[in-house]
């Protein structure tokens, strides 16, 4: 059986090998402030980045910051979301979120976990995009890619992403916590793809237990 140290050496080496082959990996959604990555956030469950970045250049036209959001309507803000899914509680979790950023934080999101989870709708995973991606906390975003791909790469034996979430903590040097997100993201997107993994041309291949490269 694999001993900590040397699960803590083969993740660095992943960490190395994936940084290589994919030096663009990096937050997809693109944003201008805290609030618009917070709603492009909430928006992304079970939607795509290409699509949230889409539909978000003229959601923020109509809105432009969180005050607008917070007076919006909620069939307004529905029909303006539709097209990213489950839009009902999308747009029930914006106004919600637009308005107790306002009321609690004077319009200023705030770089704290224990914070950005009181926001309605927001768990562990939208806080650690936040907190990584805008305010450079190192932070562990576990996705449906990098949930699939630490099991893979036998990081975890969980499946909960907040036991996946704290076992990548004990492994990964904390310098790392945000790369390493984006790089299993891509990573799960590009080669080791859901139903198909394509080992044999898998950069990572030799550090890990479920090649199926014989
Ligand atoms: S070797 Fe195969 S299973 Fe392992 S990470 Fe690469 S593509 Fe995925």
């Amino acid at each position: 059986m694999e001993s900590l140290e040397d699960r803590k050496e083969r993740v660095v080496r992943v960490t190395r090998k994936l940084r290589k082959a994919l030096p663009d990996a990096r937050c997809k959604l693109t944003f201008q402030t805290p609030f618009e990555l917070l709603v492009k956030t909430i928006l992304s469950a079970q939607c795509t980045d290409e699509r949230v970045n889409r539909v978000a250049m003229d959601l923020f036209k109509k809105y432009p910051g969180a005050k607008d959001f917070a007076k919006a309507s909620q069939d307004d803000l529905e029909k303006d979301i539709q097209s990213t899914g489950l839009f009902r509680n999308k747009a029930r979790h914006i106004r919600a979120c637009a308005s107790f950023l306002i009321e609690q934080f004077g319009g200023v999101v705030p770089p704290s976990m224990d914070e950005l989870i009181r926001f309605p709708g927001v768990g562990r995973k939208t806080a650690n995009v936040i907190l990584g991606n805008v305010f450079g906390i190192p932070a562990i975003v576990v996705d449906t890619h990098v949930m699939r791909l630490s099991k893979l790469l036998g990081l975890t034996l969980q499946d909960n992403p907040e036991k996946i979430e704290y076992d990548l903590m004990k492994i990964l040097p904390k310098k790392d916590w945000i790369s390493f997100s984006h790089l299993l993201s891509d990573h799960g997107r590009q080669t080791c793809i859901a139903r198909r993994p394509q080992c044999r041309r898998c950069s990572v291949e030799k550090d890990c237990p479920s090649s199926l490269v014989s």
